[in-house]
C-alpha cells in the first residue's frame, strides 16, 4: 500500500521519522544548508570514498607501489565492483563488468548486438535519445558501413512499428533523461525478442533508483554510469551488463586487458573466456577505489524501498508544486503519475536557467536542460521529506521576489 502523500512540513517531519531507509542518509557527506536534488547527474559523496582512495593513494600505491597490483588485487577491480552492483540490477554474478564510459560500452556493445544477428543491420533507437547514445549508434554505422549496420531513429510513438525482421538490435533508455518518463522495459524487451532482435538498455537514470531485474526480463545487453545514483564520483568508470547467453560475443576495442592472458605478451589477440573480454586497456585505479566503496551503500538496502521512497519524494514536490498559486508558472513535462517516471520531475519555465541558478544561490541544487527545462532529481537514500519542502519553499520564494531577474543569474555556465 502506498502511504499519503505529505501535505506540511510536520507531515514531512513524521514521513521522515518513519522512513525505513532514514538509516542510509549518515552514509553521505552532505553539504550544511543544501538541499540537493541533483543526485541524478552527480551522486553525494558516500563517507566510505575518502578513507578508501586515501588508502589507495598513502598505503597502496605510496607504499606498495607497482605491487598493489596483486597485492590489493587492483587487477580484480572491474570484475570485483561488477559483482557488487549485480544485485542492484537483479543480475547474476559474473555477468556484470565495471569499466570505461556508457559511451565507449555502447560502442563495444553495439558492434557485439550486430555480430550476435548476422543478417540484420539495423539498429533501432527513438530520436529522444541521449545524444551520445545516438552519437555513438550512428558512428557505429558509419564505422562498418551500409551493408553491415545502419541506424533507424523512430519517433517514440512509432517505436514499437519498426522493429522488424532487418532489427539487430533496440537501443534503448528506460528512463527518459529529460522528462524522466518510464518506459515498460520487460513488455518492450519481450516484444523485440518476439521478432528476433536484441535489446540494448541504458539505464543511466535506472541504475541505484529502480528495482531492476536484468536476468529475470531476459534483457541481452545493458550499460549504465556509477556516478548517479550509484554516487561514485564525478567521471567514475561505467557498467555493461551481458546476459550469459550472449557471453562468448565479441567486442571490437581488442586491448590487453581483454585478452585470455594480457601477462603473456601475445602478439595474437585472443579474448577472455570470461566478463574480462569486455575490457580493453588498464582500469582508472583511483575511481575504482571509490566506486568499489561507493557500491557498499548498497548491501543491505532494499530496492522497493528506494522506489516507493523515490516515488513519494517526487509526488510530494510535484503536489506542493501544482497547488502552490506562486508556482503556476511551471509546466510539468514529466508524467504525472509517480509510477510512470523514474527518480526525477522536469518543469519548462521560460526563465529556467536563470531560476536554477537562483535556486543553487539559496542553497538548492537542480539543473538546468536547455532550452528551458529545470529538473530535480530525488535520491532516496539521503533526501528527507523536510528538504522536499525546503526546496518548493525556496522555489516559491524565489518566483514570489523575482529574485531570480538579478544580473547574476543571467549568463549561462559552460556546464549545466
Ligand atoms: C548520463 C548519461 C550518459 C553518460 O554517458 P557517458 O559516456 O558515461 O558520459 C549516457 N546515457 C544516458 C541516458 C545518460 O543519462
Amino acid at each position: 500500500m502506498t502511504e499519503a502523500t505529505p501535505a506540511s512540513l510536520a507531515a514531512c517531519r513524521r514521513a521522515d521519522a518513519a522512513d525505513p531507509l532514514a538509516y542510509c542518509r549518515d552514509r553521505f557527506q552532505l553539504p550544511q544548508d543544501t538541499v540537493y536534488l541533483d543526485g541524478n547527474s552527480l551522486g553525494a559523496l558516500p563517507r566510505a570514498v575518502p578513507g578508501a582512495v586515501g588508502r589507495g593513494i598513502e598505503r597502496a600505491w605510496g607504499h606498495d607501489l607497482i605491487r598493489s597490483w596483486n597485492l590489493h588485487d587492483w587487477i580484480d577491480l572491474p570484475r570485483r565492483c561488477g559483482d557488487l552492483l549485480a544485485p542492484v540490477l537483479g543480475a547474476a554474478p559474473g555477468t556484470v563488468m565495471a569499466c570505461d564510459s556508457i559511451s565507449i560500452n555502447l560502442f563495444k556493445l553495439l558492434n557485439a548486438a550486430l555480430q550476435l544477428r548476422p543478417g540484420r543491420r539495423r539498429i533501432l533507437a527513438t530520436s529522444d535519445q541521449f545524444p551520445s547514445d545516438l552519437y555513438i549508434a550512428s558512428g557505429v554505422a558509419d564505422w562498418l558501413g551500409p551493408d553491415r549496420a545502419e541506424l533507424v531513429r523512430a519517433e517514440p510513438d512509432r517505436l514499437t512499428g519498426e522493429i522488424d525482421d532487418g532489427t539487430a538490435v533496440v537501443l534503448l533508455s528506460q528512463v527518459d533523461f529529460r522528462s524522466g518518463a518510464l518506459v515498460d522495459l520487460p513488455a518492450l524487451t519481450h516484444l523485440a525478442h518476439s521478432r528476433g532482435a536484441l535489446v540494448l538498455w541504458d539505464l543511466a537514470h535506472s541504475a541505484g533508483v529502480l528495482p531492476l531485474q536484468l536476468e529475470r526480463d531476459g534483457v541481452d545487453l545493458a550499460v549504465g554510469c556509477t556516478y548517479k545514483y550509484l554516487n561514485a564520483g564525478p567521471g567514475a568508470p561505467a557498467w555493461l551488463y551481458v546476459a550469459p547467453a550472449h557471453a562468448r560475443a565479441v567486442q571490437p576495442l581488442q586491448g590487453w586487458m581483454g585478452h585470455a592472458a594480457p601477462f603473456d605478451f601475445d602478439p595474437d589477440y585472443r579474448p577472455a573466456a570470461g566478463m574480462e573480454r569486455w575490457l580493453t586497456g588498464t582500469p582508472a585505479v583511483l575511481a575504482f577505489l571509490a566506486l568499489e566503496a561507493a557500491l557498499g551503500v548498497w548491501a543491505d538496502v532494499d530496492m522497493q524501498q528506494v522506489r516507493a521512497k523515490s516515488m513519494r519524494l517526487g509526488a510530494l514536490f510535484a503536489d506542493q508544486v501544482r497547488t502552490r498559486p506562486a508556482l503556476a508558472t511551471l509546466q510539468l513535462r514529466s508524467p504525472p503519475d509517480p509510477a510512470r517516471r523514474g527518480s526525477q520531475l522536469a518543469y519548462a519555465h521560460p526563465e529556467a536557467g536563470a531560476l536554477c541558478q537562483a535556486l543553487m544561490d539559496a542553497g538548492v541544487i537542480g539543473d538546468f536542460r536547455a532550452p528551458d527545462l529545470l529538473r530535480f532529481g530525488f535520491a532516496p537514500l539521503y533526501l528527507r521529506y523536510e528538504d522536499i519542502w525546503h526546496a518548493v519553499d525556496t522555489l516559491e520564494r524565489i518566483l514570489t521576489e523575482g529574485s531570480h531577474r538579478q544580473q547574476r543569474f543571467m549568463t549561462r555556465p559552460r556546464v549545466t
